[in-house]
């Protein structure tokens, strides 16, 4: 992906949370553009959750800005929004991926994945032919009237994956998405989750443990202590970079 072009999809600026007496977040800055995949990375207790969730307008920073553009090309600023209007951001413009999918047991995967579908009013044979799809394209094919308990970890990630783009969500969150997987089943989650997001010039921001998730992102950002302390660079971004100056 080309930076000097693809537009930003969401840019915010000295973003702090406050828990008590801990400054979950103490000042983060960070843009994402179309296509980009960003890892976020740091010890457990810095603040990746929390700076994921005020991204995507899970939870509302206490100071800082957080403007995102739209499908439409409008431009929202998420700080200081109530949480009816978070989340109908949420229903037409982000997808979230979790570590344990929290998907309902009791539902298929073509029903796991068409709900956003169906909680925005989209009728249901419709909602569900369109999760089919997305299900084909994660190589899910021939599982979407499987129950989540049939099926393994990996597969019900890809469910999850598919639930989170069904509604062609501009900007995907993962939260340690392959942290509950093998190594080789992660390797496969993660390249349906850049295929599906990053690749199709969505922009995914992706919170990890795991070096070799970071280092299939295009940028990785360090924290410590509720602030960014450090960027890196994809090899070939760092080549771009590099043959710019
Ligand atoms: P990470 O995801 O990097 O492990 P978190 O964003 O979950 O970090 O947490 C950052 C800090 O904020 C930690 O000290 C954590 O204990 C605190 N924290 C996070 N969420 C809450 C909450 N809902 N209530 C109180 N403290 C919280
Ligand atoms: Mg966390």
């Amino acid at each position: 992906m080309n930076e000097t072009t693809s537009p930003t999809l969401l840019h915010a600026v000295g973003v702090t949370k406050r828990y008590g007496d801990v400054l979950a977040l103490a000042g983060v800055d960070v843009s994402i553009r179309a296509g980009e995949a960003v890892a976020v990375m740091g010890a457990s207790g810095s603040g990746k959750t929390t700076l994921l969730h005020c991204l995507a307008a899970v939870i509302s920073p206490d100071s800082g800005s957080i403007r995102m553009t739209r499908p439409n090309g409008s431009v929202i600023e998420l700080v200081g929004m109530d949480e009816d209007a978070r989340s109908a951001v949420r229903r037409s413009s982000i997808g979230f991926i979790f570590q344990d999918h929290l998907l309902l047991p009791d539902l298929t995967a073509v029903e796991n994945a068409a709900l956003p579908l169906i909680m925005a009013g989209t009728p249901r044979v419709d909602a569900e032919h369109r999760a089919a799809q997305w299900l084909a394209h994660l190589g899910l094919d021939g599982m979407q009237d499987r129950r989540i308990g049939q099926l393994s970890g990996g597969q019900a990630q890809r469910v999850a994956i598919a639930r989170a783009q069904v509604n062609g969500a501009p900007m995907v969150f993962a939260d340690e998405p392959t942290g509950a997987l093998d190594s080789a089943t992660s390797t496969d989650v993660m390249t349906a989750l850049l295929q599906s997001t990053a690749r199709q010039n969505r922009g995914l921001v992706v919170v990890t443990h795991d070096a070799d998730v970071a280092r299939r992102c295009d940028r990785v950002l360090h924290m410590q202590d509720g602030r960014l302390v450090g960027e890196s660079f994809a090899p070939q971004q760092r080549a771009e970079a590099g043959s710019a100056r």
